[in-house]
């Protein structure tokens, strides 16, 4: 509990604070996260449906998991309490900007107004050829007919807009997360492993600046030897209480 205290302090003494987050933000919506305990890994193999050269070889691998797992799941998620507690924090305290990895697109439906999404979202599909856009909801409908989906307008392959294994991180994303993370002077990284770059290596550049971490995670990371305060255990637990103990200040 003193933890949490000295974390809502931080919280609440901070100038510019932003958030970072991975997939075990949305674990309690129900998405399941790649690594650890129920994990989507231990069932899918990554190298099939998130693989760039797989996906451009044979698309039709990635759109059954689309059709079969992502849509399902994703059509009915909400955030949770701490995507909630991330947006407030917009409101109550100077939380500038939340820097995620993750690619459902909670924390704006949350309310967060400045999203960095590192990996791209999977809520737009683009035409490779003539970049159309299309929503989930039609390309599940196209799917229907025809596995894979092509472009109404030109007859292109359709892809998400999310960085698949093998491909680089949009050039524009990344700097903007990190101008966020060097501005900032108190970092909270929530329900990430901390193992994928960039995302080791974005509160090492904001300790590198002179920022305070704090890393809420259910398991260790990493990166907990330079985090000024850990706490292993649920986000949709802690963010809460973190939140109480500022009002309660
Ligand atoms: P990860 O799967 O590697 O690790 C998730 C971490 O969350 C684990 O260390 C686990 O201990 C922790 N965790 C699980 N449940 C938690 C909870 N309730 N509260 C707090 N922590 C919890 O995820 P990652 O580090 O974010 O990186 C893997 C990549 O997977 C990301 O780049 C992301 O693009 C992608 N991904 C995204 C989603 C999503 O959009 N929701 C889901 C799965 C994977």
């Amino acid at each position: 509990m003193d933890t949490i205290k000295a974390v809502a302090a931080e919280v609440k003494s901070s100038r510019y604070m932003v958030a970072f987050t991975g997939a075990g933000i949305s674990a309690e919506s129900g998405i399941p996260t790649y690594r650890g305990e129920g994990g989507l890994w231990n069932k899918y193999d990554p190298n099939r449906y998130a693989n760039i050269s797989n996906f451009l070889q044979d698309p039709s691998y990635y759109w059954n998991f689309f059709r079969d797992v992502r849509y399902p799941s994703l059509k009915k998620v909400r955030p949770n309490e701490a995507h909630l507690v991330l947006a407030g924090l917009e409101e109550v305290a100077n939380l500038k900007t939340v820097i995620t990895q993750n690619i459902d697109g909670l924390h704006q439906d949350a309310g967060s107004s400045s999203v960095v999404e590192l990996h791209g979202t999977t809520r737009i599909i683009y035409c490779m050829n003539c970049s159309k856009k299309y929503s989930m909801d039609e390309v599940f409908s196209l799917l229907e007919v025809k596995n894979p989906p092509l472009c109404s307008g030109c007859g292109g392959k359709l892809r998400p807009a999310v960085v698949f294994f093998g491909e680089s991180l949009n050039p524009q994303v990344l700097n903007k997360a990190y101008e966020e993370t060097e501005k900032c002077d108190f970092l909270l990284a929530v329900g990430s492993s901390l193992v994928v770059y960039p995302a080791a290596d974005i509160p090492l550049r904001a300790k590198q600046r002179g920022a305070r971490l704090a890393i809420v995670n259910k398991d260790r990371t990493p990166l907990d030897y330079l985090a000024d305060y850990v706490v292993n255990d649920e986000a949709g637990k802690v963010l809460p209480l973190i939140f109480e103990n500022l009002k309660n200040r």
